[in-house]
């Protein structure tokens, strides 16, 4: 175990965000002791098989005696993964979160905790694959990825320290950090995966539904662009209802101005501005080049898909 590492973690939820900090963890040492729960006994059976951790069959089983209890679970299922778990949690224990949306995360944990002396540290690690469960996961998935931590800013000091140490079990598992307030995390999200998301299930959408191209053609001569779409597209149906149903404003917000400039481009094509197209499509290039510069992403043809796992 590392000088920051906790004597004992629990991890509700053992999907693809559950398995890889229970597998992270243990392979950083940032964790002597990891605990598990899954609402699913298929899951429960399955995480036992690999070996995950100490597999408990109910939430109070396996947050008893954690000094950190983090919720893997969809968004929308939050308030009731917490409010199964607060009353057996310890005095002084750390609760957080992986959801992808935290206003409203944020608010019903705070709903469900309803205890002074549990520090209440909600979280996002930007890191993920289109899979799901305890297969899915693996050590290195948050390894130069950022977590984004979203403590309350008007906490004290034991809660302020709680965050620090929250913070060093991420750094210990590979993440970069940043502190960030919870609507402007849910507006950067928006923008930079939630709207992508709803692009990527509309156009595949879009094009089963056209009637002159029959499903037959738009599965034998998928491109590359589509192709890439219906890898986001095959994202967990229940995770993406639940992100678009928890974080309205900022999505309606940011696809009103996509759809206005998706407009100006239609205008563009209509009209035969070929230096506007130029023009965008080069300042686009040029957004991707800095995405791979800043380690986000790789430089390999085809993402590197073929010899890596993202
Ligand atoms: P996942 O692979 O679908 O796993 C979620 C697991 O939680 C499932 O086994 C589910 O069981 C279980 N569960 C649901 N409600 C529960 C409850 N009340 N108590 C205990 N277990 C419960 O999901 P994931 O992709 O790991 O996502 C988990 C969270 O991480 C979500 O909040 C998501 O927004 C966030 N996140 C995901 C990604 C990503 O790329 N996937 C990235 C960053 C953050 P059932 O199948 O029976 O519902």
């Amino acid at each position: 175990m590392t000088d920051q590492g906790f004597r004992r973690i629990a991890i509700i939820g053992i999907g693809l965000i559950g398995s890889s900090i229970a597998r992270a963890a243990r392979e950083k040492g940032a964790a002597a002791e990891i605990a598990l729960f899954d609402r699913d006994a298929e899951v429960r059976a399955r995480a036992a098989e690999l070996g995950l951790g100490d597999v408990a069959g109910t939430a109070e089983a396996a947050v008893s005696g954690a000094e950190l209890v983090i919720l893997c679970v969809p968004v929308g299922a939050m308030r009731e993964a917490a409010e199964a778990a607060i009353a057996a949690m310890a005095p002084g224990a750390i609760l957080s979160d992986v959801g992808s949306v935290k206003g409203s995360v944020a608010r019903d944990l705070a709903a469900a905790v309803g205890r002074a002396d549990v520090h209440l540290i909600p979280g996002h690690p930007i890191a993920g694959t289109e899979k799901s469960g305890p297969d899915a996961g693996f050590p290195s998935l948050f390894e130069g990825r950022w977590f984004i931590s979203t403590p309350d800013p008007a906490g004290g000091g034991a809660y302020l320290a709680a965050a620090d140490r929250l913070e060093a079990f991420w750094r210990a598992l590979g993440s970069k950090v940043e502190r960030m307030d919870p609507q402007r995390h849910d507006l950067v999200l928006a923008v930079t995966s939630h709207v992508p998301h709803l692009i990527a299930y509309n156009i595949v959408a879009t094009a089963y539904d056209m009637e002159t191209v029959t499903e037959g053609e738009v599965v034998k001569f998928s491109a590359a662009g589509f192709r890439d779409f219906t890898r986001i597209a095959s994202s967990d149906p229940t995770m993406w209802r639940d992100v678009f149903l928890n974080n309205r404003e900022a999505v309606i917000e940011v696809l009103g101005r996509f759809t206005e400039d998706l407009i100006a481009l239609q205008r563009a094509i209509r009209w035969g501005e070929g230096d506007t197209l130029f023009d965008l499509f080069t300042h686009a290039r040029g957004i991707r080049r800095s995405i791979i510069e800043a380690g986000q992403d790789s430089p390999a043809p085809n993402w590197g898909r073929d010899g890596g796992k993202r």
